[in-house]
C-alpha cells in the first residue's frame, strides 16, 4: 500500500499542480465522449491506452468486461450505462477485452467455480460466447482464449443494446459502438468490424466500428 500513497504523494506535489487548469474545469463538471467498459485486470488501463486525460472517459470496469442484459432488476452495470448515455450524452461506447483474462480462461478450462458462486453467477452474463466457443475447435488452448474474449466482446456489445438508452442511440444514429481486444504483450489493439464480425488492427484501420 506504501507504494500507493506514495504514488498519491507524487500526483499532488508534481502532477497536480501542472494540470491546475484541468482541474479547475472540471471541479463543477464533466462532459465524457465516451463510455469505456472494460475488465477490472490490472494490466489493462484505460486512460494509458487511450492516452486520454481526466474527463475523457466515462470507465465501467468489472470481471470480464461485463455488461448484463436490460432486465426487470438492473444493477449497477446498467445504472451506469444509463446515467452515460442519458444524462452526459456520450457519443461512443468501447467495450475493451483483454489478452490471458482470468475471467474468460475459467470459461474456456471450465474452471469448477463452486467455491467462487459469485464469480459463477457473473459469468452466467457470457454463457451466449461459451456456447460459440465451445461449438468451436481450435489449434492451441491460447488460440481458444483470443476467440472467447473476443466472442465475448460481441456478447457484451449485444447484451448492451438491449438496454432502452442505448437502443435509442443506435436507432437515432447518436451513439456508436465498438468492440476491442488488448494485447498486452505487444500493446496492440484489435478492433471488431460490425460489416464483416472480424477483427482487425486499430492502428491500420481507425475509422471500423461494431455498431
Ligand atoms: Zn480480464
Amino acid at each position: 500500500m506504501q507504494d500507493i500513497i506514495e504514488g498519491f504523494i507524487r500526483f499532488q506535489r508534481d502532477v497536480y499542480p501542472q494540470q491546475i487548469a484541468l482541474f479547475k474545469r472540471l471541479s463543477t463538471a464533466q462532459s465524457p465522449s465516451t463510455l469505456f467498459v472494460t475488465c477490472s485486470d490490472s494490466r489493462v488501463v484505460p486512460e494509458l491506452l487511450t492516452q486520454a486525460e481526466p474527463g475523457a472517459l466515462f470507465v465501467i470496469r468489472n470481471a470480464g468486461n461485463i455488461v448484463p442484459s436490460y432486465g426487470p432488476e438492473p444493477g449497477g452495470v446498467s445504472a451506469t450505462v444509463e446515467y452515460a448515455v442519458a444524462v452526459l450524452g456520450v457519443r461512443d461506447i468501447v467495450i475493451c477485452g483483454h489478452s490471458d483474462c482470468g475471467a474468460m480462461t475459467a470459461i474456456t478450462r471450465c474452471t469448477n467455480l463452486e467455491h467462487l458462486p459469485a464469480v459463477a453467477g457473473w459469468l452466467r452474463h457470457a454463457d451466449a460466447a461459451k456456447a460459440i466457443n465451445q461449438s468451436r475447435t481450435y489449434d492451441s488452448d491460447r488460440a481458444r482464449l483470443d476467440a472467447m474474449v473476443k466472442q465475448n466482446v460481441v456478447a457484451q456489445l449485444s447484451n448492451i443494446r438491449t438496454h432502452p438508452s442505448v437502443a435509442v442511440g443506435i436507432a437515432n444514429k447518436t451513439l456508436q459502438l465498438h468492440g476491442w481486444f488488448f494485447d498486452i504483450e505487444s500493446g496492440g489493439m484489435l478492433a471488431l468490424d460490425g460489416r464483416t464480425g472480424e477483427f482487425l488492427p486499430l492502428l491500420e484501420h481507425p475509422e471500423i466500428y461494431a455498431v
